[in-house]
């Protein structure tokens, strides 16, 4: 089965829609200034939208909402095989689905090989709604086979997997955007939702830091798994976006950054390791 018209349709528009307001707001109400071109980052970010659109249409023309359906008609996963409510499933799809999400992207912080692709993320040098669409390729590839495996396990309703692709790709743009959102209201939006605020720190290049805050849409996880951290010790404006060891707009133009998971230093990446520890003593101090 490949995706339908509908279904294509309302990805793109909710992706130009939530694209533009987000756009508009950082236009209108920035947060930080920008510490490089802002039109070279965004034609980079935007050409790896690109890229990775072709190359999932290429791979996974039916995608996870078309495993969803072939899983339903199959009668594959859990939630076909038990008479759950459609409310029911819907929700602890959405809620099972996220949470993989979280622990791909503590995985992709974890693993050296993993890690190498997630660098292309973490090494914008200004942090907005462009780097919210900015993976490597492989990544993409990787997260998808990630998500197709859930779903023929879990079986969530097809409507549930359209959902949360839509969410997550609109909180995503959400959560990186360069937007000032007063802290009073922060603190009560980040009850229930990644805030800007709250996913901004995981880009600081303080390692202790990036390994933090690793949810996307809900921001439970992070809280009861302990990588929750509310705020960056030099602050949101003090702070220092982006990866230590990539600190050149040169070394990140589109070329370089396909590159980059290939011949960049790994740095002191990891969660919880050696390196990354005496990073954050030397912070300390
Ligand atoms: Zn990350
Ligand atoms: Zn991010």
């Amino acid at each position: 089965m490949t995706a339908s018209h509908s279904e294509v349709w309302t990805r793109l528009s909710f992706f130009g829609g939530v694209f533009v307001a987000m756009a508009l707001w950082e236009f209108l109400a920035p947060l930080r200034p920008s510490s490089t071109s802002k039109v070279k980052r965004w034609s980079t970010n935007l050409a790896l939208v690109g890229i990775n659109t072709l190359v999932l249409r290429l791979l996974f023309p039916s995608a996870a909402v078309g495993v969803a359906w072939l899983s339903a008609h199959r009668g594959w996963g859990l939630l076909n095989n038990v008479g759950l409510p459609f409310w029911l499933s819907f929700t602890a799809s959405v809620l099972a689905l996220d949470f993989v999400v979280y622990l791909q992207h503590v995985l992709f912080h974890a693993v050296p090989a993993f890690w190498r692709l997630h660098m292309v993320h973490h090494a914008d040098l200004d942090f907005d709604v462009t780097t919210g669409t900015r993976f490597h390729p492989l990544e993409i590839v990787l997260s998808m086979l990630v998500k197709t495996a859930a779903v023929v396990l879990l079986g969530p309703p097809v409507a549930a997997v359209l959902g949360f692709e839509v969410l997550l790709n609109a909180t995503s743009m959400f959560n990186h955007g360069n937007v000032r959102i007063p802290p009073a209201i922060d603190r009560i939006l980040r009850l229930v939702v990644v805030t800007p605020d709250m996913h901004r720190v995981h880009h600081s290049v303080v390692p202790v830091e990036t390994n933090s805050n690793f949810g996307f849409n809900l921001p439970w996880w992070d809280r009861l798994l302990g990588t929750y951290r509310a705020q960056p010790r030099a602050g949101q404006l003090g702070m220092t976006v982006g990866v230590r060891q990539f600190r050149d707009p040169e070394r990140l133009t589109l070329a370089r950054l396909l590159a980059l998971p290939f011949v960049g230093e790994i740095g002191s990446y990891a969660f919880g390791n050696a390196a990354a520890k005496s990073v954050e003593f030397e912070t300390r101090g």
